[in-house]
């Protein structure tokens, strides 16, 4: 079933209010304008540069964030903010009696989102995370593949970002407001793997790296390792010239690769093990059985169908909740679980060792 499905016939029409207009108030703005189930009441910056700059796009700005939290017009706030500032904005809106949209990584700890969490029972509001990669297209299309079963059960999954730029030289340097690679596209990246492996995770083993001398990771190397035996490798880069592959699949009847976020996946599927009569090849300074490539003998090749997606399922989802129909696709336990992978990469990081555990 595709997100769309799963939202449809389940519209509630709310009205909206974003706190911080950087680069992702403003990209919510933009999709709250654009959407077919949410109107914009404003925004409200603390930098009065930005509010100029949502005044300019006609957007209501807010003289307080007391003023943008009293406005009884306003159904559900959106808090796109610095990572270590959502906790008391989202528990104030929360208090305030409205439901909340948190972006992500909607806490530093654990304990800080439970306390969310407390608080939207306690209110009886709806709260969810910006988890909006589940969206992707690259990472649907390896999750199809994995669920169709049709090269096997899953042995292992390699998922990777790279860039070249280092981190943008903003509060994502910073350690204090949340800044760092696992904290930013980690956070995305765990999440997506969580939702194509489910089993229990044991054990979490984390290499974090310092290359452009920041005080926070500026990419690191992340394995998890399931009861179930499968694996999941996650990795974020910031000073990688050439990337490697977006995703590589494992399992236990082909392979699958999406070598980058715009391209297709490529799905080997193995259709009989052996060739009795493979042909030694050449490698380098000798020749090789072992490492023989296959043929259409035995191996079928094909491109996988890109999905499609509506990336506005995301608030119609969050306002069928609102209006008491159906669950969210953005579900608090399993934000928790993205949260408590990070805090043993942390550990993991800082110990050099493998941290085990029962996530
Ligand atoms: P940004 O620096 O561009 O914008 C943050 C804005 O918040 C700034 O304009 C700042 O003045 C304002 N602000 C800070 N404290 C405030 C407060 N107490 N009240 C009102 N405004 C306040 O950063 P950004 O890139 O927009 O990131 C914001 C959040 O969005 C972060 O949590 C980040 O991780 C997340 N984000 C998510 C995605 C995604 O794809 N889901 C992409 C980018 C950023």
């Amino acid at each position: 079933m595709s997100l769309g499905e799963k939202t449809s016939g389940e519209l509630n029409f709310m009205n909206f209010a974003v706190i911080g207009y950087g680069g992702q108030g403003a990209w919510h703005c933009d999709r709250i304008l654009n959407s077919d189930v949410a109107t914009l009441s404003g925004t409200y910056d603390i930098r009065e540069a930005r509010n100029e700059a949502a005044r300019a796009k006609g957007i209501h700005v807010y003289d307080s964030l007391e003023a943008l939290l009293q406005d009884t017009a306003v159904d559900a706030v959106v808090v796109a903010t610095p990572n270590d500032s959502h906790n008391a904005l989202v528990i104030s809106a929360l208090r305030r009696g409205k439901h909340v949209i948190c972006e992500k990584p909607v806490d530093l700890t654990v304990a800080g989102f439970d306390a969310m969490v407390a608080t939207a029972k306690e209110m009886g509001k709806v709260f969810t995370v910006h988890q909006n990669r589940r969206w992707d297209v690259d990472y649907l299309a390896m999750k199809g593949i994995v669920e169709s079963g049709e090269i096997g059960d899953l042995i292992d999954i390699e998922s990777r970002i790279h860039g070249s730029r280092g981190i943008p030289s903003d509060w994502r340097c910073e350690k204090a407001p949340g800044g760092g690679m696992i904290l930013d596209w980690g956070v995305h990246l765990i999440d997506q793997i969580l939702q194509i492996v489910k089993d229990p995770i044991v054990r979490v083993v984390c290499d974090t790296t310092y290359i452009t001398g920041q005080e926070v990771d500026d990419g690191f190397f992340l394995t998890l390792h399931f009861a179930s035996g499968k694996r999941a490798h996650i990795e974020v880069a910031t000073y990688n010239f050439l990337p490697m592959p977006r995703f590589y699949l494992r399992c236990q009847s082909g392979s699958a690769l999406i070598e980058d976020w715009r391209k297709h996946a490529q799905v080997a599927r193995l259709t009989a093990w052996q060739e009795k009569d493979v042909t030694p090849v050449q490698n380098a300074a000798g020749i090789t059985r072992t490492m023989a490539p296959r043929d259409e003998l035995t191996l079928d090749c094909y491109e996988a169908p890109r999905p499609t997606v509506d990336v506005h399922d995301f608030y119609r989802n969050f306002c069928a909740v609102c209006g008491g129909k159906g669950e969210l696709i953005v579900k608090p336990a399993e934000v928790r679980r993205v949260l408590l992978v990070m805090e043993a990469a942390f550990r993991s990081a800082e110990c050099h060792s493998a941290v085990a555990c029962s996530i």
